[in-house]
């Protein structure tokens, strides 16, 4: 078991040791955000035929090459072809096909010119300038190409990606199942929110479980509330085992410091949990035990609540993401310019939680003030975090580091 690893090691080991959870045929109007499971490769051109994209008129460009304000070129209407259906006759020297947008390009036909820039009657239609050939033709295949990878497996179903596979006729993708996460509350101070601790009771609402509800609902996972455990290894073991049998991976907080009553690793061991980590080398988030059982991951968080975001959102995001077929689990990393200093030393890597704002065209970082361990409404509104490389200095305004997106 590793003792306070840097926290690129301690990621690097729940990386390895996870895997997806099993793939899913899926319903393509429920697959949006979902992960591929399949590389998409086009067995279909998009469009599958030449088409028109305005309505106007098909006819061989060489028959305008002459064609002038003062010397226009007058071609006979043969049919006309709305979208749905396809041409009967080919166009012939000085003929013409009326076509509406989407229609196929009639044989004989290499240009199509738009019916706004000509003259028509019912059976005939006059060009004034000469048209060149593949104008305004759609090609076949000019969107996707027969076998083209146009997705991978491991890339998200973004509206795009579901858009090309309903134009492949791909009803039911093949996709990621994604992980059922268990959360597990510990601590004999913890009452449900609903409840009002009473004054001078020494309790507290448990609002761990909702702050990990909404980060595992933003990353598409289904959850499963297991409850509050008392301080008492027994306890947190049953509900532990209770994760196990219901869920891909269990997040519990509270009881991974070193303290008397600090009984979460314990408990994990007597629930058959082989532990991998205990402390990352990082501020906040120090306070933690990672390890796994029958192949399931349990992030073992701190109680206090700041520490128990970052530290999830430095490890326990990632290893998530590659447990839902992400081919990159890790958040997309930005260089980001803090609007604000941090006064405090950090002889530890620390994050740093923040905004994105705008200010005169370009985009900082501001930083709330307060950024320790239990303070959790300075996380209220972040969607970023840097990073403080270990022995650095108070950080002044305008400095550079490096982040990633939440
Ligand atoms: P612990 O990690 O158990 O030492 O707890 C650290 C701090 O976090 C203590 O002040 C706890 O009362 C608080 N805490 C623990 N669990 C929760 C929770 N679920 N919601 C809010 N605060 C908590
Ligand atoms: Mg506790």
């Amino acid at each position: 078991m590793l003792k306070n690893p840097d926290y690129i090691t301690a990621r690097r080991l729940l990386l390895e040791t996870i895997s997806t959870v099993g793939t899913e045929k899926l319903a393509l109007c429920e697959s949006g955000g979902r992960i591929l499971a399949q590389d998409l490769v086009a067995e279909e051109n998009i469009p599958p035929f030449d088409r028109s994209p305005y309505d106007g008129y098909a006819f061989r460009a060489a028959d305008t090459e002459k064609a002038s304000r003062e010397t226009p070129v007058t071609l006979c209407i043969l049919e006309e072809v709305p979208t749905g259906a396809v041409p009967t006759v080919p166009v012939t020297e000085g003929t013409a096909v009326k076509l509406l947008t989407g229609a196929p390009i009639p044989t004989g036909a290499d240009t199509v010119i738009p019916y706004e820039l000509t003259d028509f009657t019912d059976t005939a239609v006059t060009v004034f300038a000469p048209a060149k050939p593949g104008d305004n033709v759609v090609r076949t295949g000019e969107d996707v190409r027969k076998g083209k990878l146009l997705a991978h497996r491991g890339d998200v179903i973004d509206p795009g990606t579901a858009g090309t596979l309903a134009s492949q006729g791909i009803a039911e993708p093949e996709v990621y199942r994604m992980p059922k996460v268990g959360i597990l509350s510990t601590g004999s101070e913890l009452v449900e929110v609903a409840e009002t601790p009473g004054p001078g009771s020494g309790k507290i609402r448990n609002s761990n479980r909702y702050t990990f509800e909404a980060v595992l609902k933003a990353l598409g996972c289904e959850t499963v509330y297991l409850g509050i455990a008392g301080d008492s290894a027994e306890e947190i073991c049953t509900l532990l085992q209770k994760g196990f049998a219901e869920c891909d991976a269990v997040i519990t907080t509270g009881g991974v410091s070193v303290g008397d009553y600090d009984l979460t690793p314990e408990a994990m061991e007597m629930a058959g949990v082989e532990l991998l980590c205990r402390g990352v080398d990082i501020k906040p988030g120090m306070a933690c035990v990672y390890g796994v059982c029958q192949g399931k991951p349990v992030f073992g968080l701190s109680g206090n609540p700041a520490s128990a975001l970052t530290n999830f959102y430095v490890v326990g995001v990632p290893a998530l993401r590659k447990m839902m077929g992400y081919r990159e689990p890790l958040m997309p990393k930005i260089k980001v310019t803090l609007s604000s200093g941090f006064s405090k030393k950090s002889p530890k890597t620390r994050f740093l939680r923040g905004t994105l704002e705008l200010k005169d065209g370009t985009v900082r970082m501001a930083l709330p003030k307060e950024q320790g361990n239990v303070v959790l409404s300075s996380a209220i509104g972040c969607n970023v975090m840097a990073v403080i490389p270990a022995g650095s200095g108070p950080v002044p305004a305008g400095t550079e580091l490096e982040g990633f997106l939440l």
